[in-house]
């Protein structure tokens, strides 16, 4: 096994990827109740690492603790981390008794919330197929927190300074404008109270004056998350977004939105592990070509979702990442908006592994040919998984 103890950064990537094992009974109760840890690994990398899915039980990692300090550990060498503490506003309830916790979400430098819980798409039974984010997938839960409570929210986030970024996101809603008429109040409201930064997550609007319109609010980033670049796979994978907004719109939205944010502040989802590393290396250039920057998460699979393909290491996506460092520097593309996430390795975090008097490694240049796009990950693997996801899905026992 490679050793990745010594590099923040890949020890980001491949903690991402296989999570990490919780034996230690302190450390497990501090986790407790969430989908992921935050952890601080040395030079301030913030990473948080998954630890409830099925697939963390076959990770090497794991956390052990000497007196007050804590270390990740391979099993052969260990590197000193932090344990990020919860944000203390997690414990305590808006006036109308709803727990800040349900309404908010801290990931580092950004706060994640989503009004709300509801898509649109699983009532047409065209969700995305990797879907397991916060909203009520079975849309029996349709309490949407009121704009006085997200107002309350913010104040408790900010008071604590646990963020300065506000990420407000929206599932799929019908109507044209992408979900930007239900967030307005919202967005306005907290432009209004605060002077803390507001990103929107939304769907393409069917129109471009809803993304001026989006500006216009005082919107301070937008993101319309594509997710998969390669179209085919768009199409298998997030059939909701394909057909009902399509993949021209998506492109066609965010070469518009780049063109009335300021540089660096509109950005899309391209998810790492749901197609082959050279389509997310082309998707990569096309967004940084029209100043867009492209984020890249990595996926994580849970039960009966597993779509990723395989065989997926941090051999084989470093390469992507360095890639991304490398194309969004070329561009000059602003990066100050992409900085301490937990959730994804940023360019800034990359720079380290960048050998920048040189061109493409062999490795990069292969997944850029056409050979090394279609040879290690056939479009079958992901068909054949997709089946298996709508079979376990049709069971009623899943649900
Ligand atoms: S748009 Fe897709 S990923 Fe987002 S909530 Fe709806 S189904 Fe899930």
């Amino acid at each position: 096994m490679a050793n990745y103890l010594d590099n923040p950064a890949s020890l980001k990537i491949d903690l991402m990827l296989r999570g990490i094992r919780m034996e230690d009974p302190v450390v497990k109760a501090w986790a407790c109740g969430s989908s992921g840890v935050d952890v601080l690994l040395p030079q301030d990398t913030l990473v948080n690492i998954p630890c409830m899915e099925a697939f963390t039980g076959g990770s090497p990692y794991t956390v052990k603790r000497r007196g007050e300090k804590y270390f990740v550990t391979d099993g052969k060498g260990e590197v000193e981390i932090k344990l990020v503490p919860k944000p203390a506003f997690y414990s305590r309830k808006t006036s109308t008794g709803v727990p800040y916790s349900d309404i908010a979400t801290v990931h580092g430098s950004y706060t994640v919330i989503t009004p709300s819980p509801r898509c649109d798409f699983f009532d047409r039974s065209v969700e995305c197929r990797y879907c397991a984010g916060n909203f009520d997938i079975k849309g029996k839960n349709d309490r949407v927190y009121t704009v006085e409570e997200v107002v309350e929210t913010v104040e408790a986030v900010l008071k604590e300074r646990s963020s300065d970024i506000i990420y407000l996101s929206i599932g799929f809603s019908q109507g044209d404008d992408g979900g930007i008429e239900f967030l307005k109040p919202y967005i306005q409201a907290i432009k209004k109270s605060f002077s803390c930064l507001v990103a929107v997550e939304a769907l393409p609007p069917k129109d471009n004056h809803w993304i001026d319109e989006t500006y216009a609010l005082g919107a301070d980033s937008v993101l319309y998350n594509l997710e998969i670049f390669d179209k085919e796979l768009f199409e298998l994978i997030c059939p909701g977004r394909a057909s009902l907004v399509g993949r021209k719109r998506y492109l066609e939205a965010l070469g518009y939105a780049a063109k009335v944010f300021p540089n660096g502040t509109v950005a899309s989802h391209l998810i790492v592990g749901l197609e082959p590393p050279g389509s997310t290396c082309i998707g990569i250039d096309f967004f940084t070509d029209m100043g867009v920057v492209p984020i890249l998460p990595i996926y994580r699979p849970s039960s009966g979702r597993a779509l990723r393909i395989e065989p997926l290491t941090t051999e084989i996506i470093l390469p992507v990442y360095k890639h991304l460092y490398r194309a969004v520097k070329k561009s000059g593309i602003n990066l100050s908006w992409v900085r301490d996430i937990s959730m994804v390795t940023t360019p800034a975090e990359i720079r380290g592994l960048v050998d920048e008097g040189r061109g493409d490694s062999l490795m990069e240049s292969f997944y850029k040919s056409r050979l090394g796009l279609k040879a290690a990950w056939g479009l079958s693997t992901i068909r054949r998984k997709l089946r298996v996801v709508s079979s376990s899905d049709s069971d009623p026992s899943k649900h």
